[in-house]
């Protein structure tokens, strides 16, 4: 509910959204010369041309680009699950009675990959350095799954995970990493761009990452016979014969030239996209200099976010009741006090878009059966066996989740509107 202390803000007209797509004017130019020359198809110069710019562009030997971000997941997945258990057998999955460590604090096409091929995700904790998978929860869930092979881990929001330890810790085990890279195109760890940093990466160009084609993936490897592979899955794993020959599973993954186009004309701009993120992260920084929260952390001696998206997490003393149900949330406002509920109704009230951070994997009922592991417990992730080693121990995820939100991260915000909703934060706390 609207109160006194929000007197005197007038509501946006226009909409501030979370993450909404720019476009330049030259995605239409592509668009028109796949029109003009009639490649209204999966094969084109767009398509080539996306393909080898996004390799250039992070520092792999090849791409190739499918539909979305979530089928080049799941043939990544494929790529390495073959690699390390063979072709699987119809009806089997390739994963078919293997565990696959998996980022807990992620949205779920990270990990739905692993359920559609049969395999069961063990979600691995978060810490609170960048929110991303804890290098010391992996190491406890490979002493506790010793056989596991394969990792998959996203970077959240546009913040490196320790990808050194991560690295480190699976070539211990002889583990393949998928990494994620869905919205940190453009971020970099040591130099080095995310998307580098798995067997097999991914990033995604939906509607609302950083540059947008509509909708549209693309999957990054070294090995010319993965990228080889993967188009040839993509395409229905039609063999080279005058007939629709298939030997292997096949899917419609590929990306249109039509889309390649958009995706064309929004690559030069990634890097001006990131800086206006960068402005909207440290303008959000400085306005909440004096609120008892903190911005999404990341470690500034070694990575360089794309600032995707900037969120805040509230100080724990600083939190109002607030009780979550399945679908719905309640809140008790309290003087000097707030919670994401609240500043997420209020930010709504004035026409703005905001969102809870992202709800862990091992709390969403679909996984529930997944087992958990954090640096100092285990267990099944919700059904009341998730055992801590010592009770006063807090749930990372959870815990990001409970005092954590993201705010309109629009790169086209103006700092007046930016100030707006910073005073929307400020005056919840009142
Ligand atoms: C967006 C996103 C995906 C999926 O990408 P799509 O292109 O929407 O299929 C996967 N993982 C993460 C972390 C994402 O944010």
């Amino acid at each position: 509910m609207i109160d006194e202390r929000f007197k005197g803000i007038e509501p946006f007209k226009e909409k501030i959204w979370l993450s909404s797509p720019t476009m330049h004017g030259e995605e239409l130019e592509y668009i028109k010369e796949a029109y003009d020359t009639n490649w209204m198809s999966t094969v084109g110069k767009n398509l080539n041309e996306v393909e080898r710019i996004c390799a250039e562009k992070i520092g792999r030997k090849y791409a190739v680009a499918l539909s979305s971000g979530t089928a080049a997941l799941h043939l990544a997945i494929r790529l390495c699950a073959e690699k390390l258990y063979g072709q699987p057998k119809l009806p089997h999955g390739c994963l078919e009675g293997k565990k696959v460590f998996c980022s807990d604090m992620t949205f779920d096409a990270t990990v739905n990959p692993v359920a559609y091929e049969g395999g069961e995700a063990v979600f691995i904790g978060t810490e609170y350095d960048t929110w991303n998978m804890d290098p010391k929860a992996l190491e406890r869930a490979f002493e506790i799954y010793p056989e596991v092979k394969l990792l998959v881990i996203a970077h959240l929001y546009g913040t490196p995970g320790k990808m050194d330890e991560i690295r480190r810790i699976c070539d211990a085990h002889g583990a393949l990493i998928v990494e994620d890279a869905a919205e940190s195109f453009g971020a970099s760890y040591k130099g080095v761009q995310t998307g580098c940093f798995g067997d097999v990466s991914v990033i995604s160009m939906n509607g609302n990452k950083i540059i947008t084609g509509s909708s549209g993936g693309v999957l990054l490897t070294d090995d010319k016979v993965q990228a080889e592979k993967v188009r040839k899955w993509s395409t229905q794993a039609r063999e080279d014969a005058a007939w629709y020959q298939h030997e292997e599973l096949g899917y419609n993954y590929r990306m249109s030239n039509v889309i390649a186009g958009v995706i064309r004309g929004q690559l030069p701009h990634l890097e001006e996209h990131i800086a206006q993120k960068k402005a909207v992260y440290e303008r959000y920084s400085e306005g909440f200099k004096n609120l008892p929260v903190k911005m999404n952390p990341f470690d500034a001696d070694n990575s360089e976010p794309n600032f995707w998206l900037s969120c805040i997490i509230i100080d724990s003393e600083a939190m109002c009741e607030q009780v979550r149900g399945e679908k719905k949330a309640l809140y008790i406002s309290e003087k000097g006090k707030s919670c994401p509920t609240e500043i997420l109704e209020m930010i709504s009230i004035f026409n703005a878009e905001g969102r809870p951070i992202w709800k862990p994997m091992h709390c969403q009922p679909v996984y529930r059966l997944n087992p958990y592991i954090t640096a100092r417990g285990s267990g099944r992730a919700i059904s009341n066996a998730y055992i801590k080693s010592d009770e006063s121990i807090i749930d990372s995820g959870e815990d990001i989740f409970e005092r954590g939100l993201c705010l309109p991260s629009d790169n086209k915000m103006t700092a007046e509107q930016q100030d707006r909703i910073i005073e929307i934060v400020k005056r919840s706390f009142e």
